[in-house]
């Protein structure tokens, strides 16, 4: 298994009293799955997907990547994990409105130790995503849409195995979001990983496997496969 999570959860305290966001979560994830997780607001999503974003230490449980627990590791070996291994598309527009597209889209390639041409990569991907011809705007510029393809590119540019994706078609209308799915489509079929969190059901016919999330508690649908899609 490319990613193995076994009994994850996350609580909180509130007035003295302890409360579970994510509640005994176990999720294997193998190699070209793409994973997607629904559930209403507030049912623990953003919080399961930064544990496994190694954003976020659990209180317990543990989540392996190729048999490694990822919280077991130094601080420095853990941030290289996460900027060469993972790429993570935050919730919202996280874009830096100072760099242009171009210069955000190969920003993560500096922030690790990598040998390559980095420029060369961060062409490639604004070529894939559809948004060459906006390189050198700036971000204030940019549609809602073509800002998360700035995200999805600047996820890409360390050659992840694995893509998260933490509501990448909320605020888009339909026939921008069925870019960005059809994108991520694409990225999978290339052999990326995805793991995406959304609360939109139209976003389901993509992808080979659907779980709920449900006060902090995530069930896989049975049928979950691309032929049938889940009844839900
Ligand atoms: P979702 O992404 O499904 O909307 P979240 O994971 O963001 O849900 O949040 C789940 C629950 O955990 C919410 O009730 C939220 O208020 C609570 N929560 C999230 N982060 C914290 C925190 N740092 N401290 C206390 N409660 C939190
Ligand atoms: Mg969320």
């Amino acid at each position: 298994m490319l990613l193995e999570i076994k009994g994850l959860c996350k609580e909180y305290k509130r007035r003295e009293k302890t409360f579970s966001v994510v509640d005994n979560v176990d999720l294997s994830i193998g190699q070209g799955d793409f994973v997607s997780v629904i559930g209403r607001s507030g049912s623990g999503k953003s919080t399961l997907l930064n544990m496994i974003a190694g954003l976020l230490e659990p209180t317990s449980g543990n989540i392996k990547l190729d048999d490694r627990d990822i919280y077991t590791l130094k601080d420095r070996k853990k941030s290289e994990i996460r900027n060469s291994r993972l790429g993570y598309i935050p919730q919202g527009f996280g874009v830096l409105y100072n760099l242009t597209v171009f210069d955000n889209v190969r920003l993560p390639f500096y922030l690790s130790k990598r040998q390559g041409d980095a420029a060369g990569r961060a062409s490639f991907l604004l070529d894939e995503v559809g948004l060459s011809p906006l390189a050198e705007m700036m971000p204030s510029q940019l549609s809602g849409g073509e800002l998360r393809r700035v995200l999805i590119a600047r996820a890409l540019m360390n050659e992840p195995e694995i893509l998260i994706a933490d509501e990448p078609t909320s605020d888009l209308d339909i026939e921008t979001t069925k870019i960005i799915m059809d994108l991520f489509a694409r990225i999978n079929q290339n052999g990326t990983t995805i793991l995406i969190v959304t609360h939109e059901l139209d976003t389901l016919e993509f992808g080979n496997r659907v779980l709920t999330m449900e006060s902090g508690r995530l069930t896989e649908h049975a049928q979950s496969n691309a032929a049938e899609k889940p009844y839900i």
